[in-house]
């Protein structure tokens, strides 16, 4: 018998109420069974994406709301713009260039913080119907700042597609006030959900934005005429979405503002345990940044060692890098479903592997250092 940890940026680990939600019996999506719960995680949805508008649900992971992003708004050899400071911005710049657009990149190195100056700068140079975002980029540790690219986009006419699906319920996503046209996420990081959700908040101005791409299960229209009458187009994960209503009940139980505030300190505790551990972070030592906290692995040892070693060691599961950045770095994911304590036991498992692999480590600083930051009080976000 050996108890197993879920620590990576997702998926996450999934609260025994959502479980057992998703594990009750099957339900016909066209029966008085559902549609409350369709109902009211429709509603909810709006809630946490904090839009007035629609929230489009379809069985796909994150990336299948990318896809309808994409396949909605982009019709080929219409100038389009990336910005990409990752894995995850170069997964828009790979289905942007798939579907035929005209792209432009603004291309940052792998862990760097775009920024709207520079988005300000290249849409003065050239035109784009929508700029494409990501707003954790969950490969890096960044968070970016959402809000003012977003407004630099929006200066120059553009429309504001983000990838939120590590972000969303994690780190503030003002999808209505801050004029973002697409936010996409997935159900298995801060939604505290087994995978299987894509969800798409589609603007008005988006809708009324769609182009040429062919286009079936992921159009738009068709999910937000059927979603609008408490229907769906095709049949949906009804236990998934059953799972999502309680989690988002909780969510909304803490309350958002509270989540961000745990997130917040989470990120602070991972970032003074890691520091404690005698280790260089890799993802930025900022408030905003906390989803994921990235660490360079020491000198001579490969992050998988570590990555490995605390998975056959302990049953821990943490996140390699990703990308060029495979090996260099290891990912303590803490969104959704954590307390101080989960980030306590990553610490202390990596502390006992680095040791193992001759690392000169402090024992028992990275949890302490880790309890008292997260004790602390975050300044206002
Ligand atoms: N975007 C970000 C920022 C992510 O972290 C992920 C998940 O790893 C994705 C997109 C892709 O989501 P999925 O794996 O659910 O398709």
């Amino acid at each position: 018998m050996r108890k197993r940890y879920l620590f990576t940026p997702g998926p996450t680990p999934v609260p025994p109420e959502v479980l057992e939600a998703v594990g009750a019996p099957v339900v016909h999506h066209r029966s008085p069974d559902f549609r409350p719960v369709y109902e009211r995680v429709l509603a909810r949805l709006r809630q946490v994406f904090r839009t007035e508008g629609d929230v489009l649900l379809f069985g796909s992971s994150g990336t299948g709301a990318f896809e309808s992003a994409v396949a909605n708004l982009v019709s080929p050899g219409e100038p389009h713009l990336v910005v990409s400071a990752g894995n995850f911005g170069e997964r828009w710049v790979a289905m942007l260039t798939a579907y035929g657009a005209e792209l432009d990149v603004l291309r940052y190195a792998w862990g760097e913080t775009p920024d709207a100056d520079d988005l300000r700068a290249r849409l003065r140079q050239r035109e784009a119907k929508a700029v494409w975002l990501v707003q954790s980029e969950t490969s890096t540790g960044v968070v970016a700042d959402v809000r003012a690219l977003a407004a630099a986009a929006k200066e120059a006419g553009a429309l504001v597609v983000v990838d939120a699906v590590s972000s969303l319920g994690a780190v503030p996503c003002e999808t209505g006030a801050w004029g973002l046209d697409v936010v996409v996420s997935g159900s298995q990081k801060a939604l505290m959900c087994p995978p299987g959700l894509g969800l798409a908040a589609v603007s008005e101005t988006a809708f009324a934005a769609r182009g040429s791409s062919p286009r079936f299960y992921f159009d738009w229209e068709r999910t937000r005429r059927a979603q609008r009458q408490l229907d769906a187009p095709f049949t949906p994960p009804v236990s998934l979405v059953a799972g999502l209503d309680v989690a988002l009940g909780l969510l909304l139980e803490e309350g958002l503002e509270a989540a961000f505030e745990r997130h917040v300190r989470l990120g602070r505790a991972a970032r003074a345990g890691v520091k404690a551990l005698g280790l260089e972070l890799f993802s930025p030592d900022e408030d905003r940044s906390a989803v994921v906290t990235a660490a360079r692995a020491p000198e001579g040892i490969d992050a998988g060692e570590v990555v490995r070693g605390v998975r056959d060691r302990f049953g821990v599961t943490i996140a390699n890098g990703q990308g060029e950045l495979k090996g260099k770095i290891f990912r303590l994911g803490h969104i959704g479903w954590f307390d101080v304590f989960d980030v306590v036991v990553q610490l202390a498992a990596v502390e006992l592997v680095l040791a193992d692999l001759g690392a000169p480590v402090e024992r028992g600083a990275a949890a302490s250092a880790a309890l008292d930051a997260f004790a602390a009080e975050p300044a206002p976000t």
